[in-house]
């Protein structure tokens, strides 16, 4: 199908973007466009105006900060899968980002466009919530830190405002034992169910509306999955049980 009508913009500068997601109404930030185009096309988002951030000069760097590895919004999933300071600082970040799709999507999708989507059933937002990092959000009014926890709201739902950019992401380093482990039908498929370990703690994906963490004793606790043609509500629980054992075996 064919997207809606809607007005496109491509401002030049970051200071620019955001004037704009702060005037228009009913705007969305186009990146790479691995989940926005295929929502337009499908008449599932039919938003008035696109910001395409694309030419956005000094957005995509991914660097060390503070301990951790920071990865800017233009930043390619592909350049985050071959950075050498993520691999060294953060590697449970490069082990997550390989199992995002194919190689040809992640040239495209971006690290951030993957947070501020928040499908329940990504791994880099169940990454950023097990290792506690958070994101900068820039409007008009400033620069503003959310952290992991506070970030996703619900399905395809965070914290962020509608005129806020999101800037980078933080991860922090995966000290200690850590690893990634989900369950799906094809090789860069969605994933059924997913879980994460790192910094002693258990995040799971793709069994309730966000990422959440887990109790490794007790993961499946307070978990009501949703099922659909792909999996039960039990067998996702199934999952959880499986991918725990397996995340703390890794
Ligand atoms: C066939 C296929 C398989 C896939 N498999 C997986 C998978 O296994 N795991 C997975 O996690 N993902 C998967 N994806 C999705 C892919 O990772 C997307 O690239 C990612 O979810 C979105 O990143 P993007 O840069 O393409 O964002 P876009 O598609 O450009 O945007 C997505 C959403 O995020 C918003 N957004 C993007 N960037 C920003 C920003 N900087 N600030 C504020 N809002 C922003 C947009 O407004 C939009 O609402 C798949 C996609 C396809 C097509």
């Amino acid at each position: 199908m064919k997207p809606p009508r809607f007005e496109y913009h491509a401002p030049s500068t970051v200071e620019e973007a955001c004037e704009l997601l702060g005037s228009l109404e009913d705007a969305k930030v186009l990146a790479g466009g691995q989940s926005l185009i295929p929502l337009l096309n499908f008449r599932l988002a039919q938003p008035a105006h696109l910001v395409d951030i694309n030419r956005l000069p000094g957005l995509d760097a991914i660097y060390e900060r503070d301990g951790g590895v920071a990865v800017q919004a233009l930043a390619r999933q592909a350049a985050v899968e071959d950075s050498e300071v993520a691999a060294h600082v953060c590697p449970l970040l490069t082990a997550a980002v390989r199992l995002v799709a194919h190689r040809v999507i992640r040239n495209r999708g971006t690290v951030c466009g993957s947070i501020a989507h928040a499908d329940p059933a990504s791994e880099l937002p169940a990454v950023l919530l097990a290792l506690g990092g958070h994101v900068i959000g820039r409007s008009a009014r400033g620069d503003r830190i959310i952290d992991a926890g506070d970030l996703f709201k619900g399905v395809f739902e965070t914290a962020l405002a509608a005129d806020e950019l999101l800037v980078e992401a933080w991860f922090p380093a995966s000290s200690g034992a850590f690893a990634i482990v989900e369950e799906s039908r094809r090789h860069g498929d969605f994933a059924l169910a997913g879980a994460v370990r790192a910094s002693g703690r258990l995040a799971l994906f793709g069994v309730a509306p966000t990422p959440v963490l887990a109790d490794p004793a007790n993961p499946g606790r307070g978990l009501q999955p949703s099922g659909d043609l792909e999996a039960t509500p039990e067998f996702r629980l199934h999952l959880v049980r499986v991918l725990t054992e397996r995340v703390f075996a890794a």
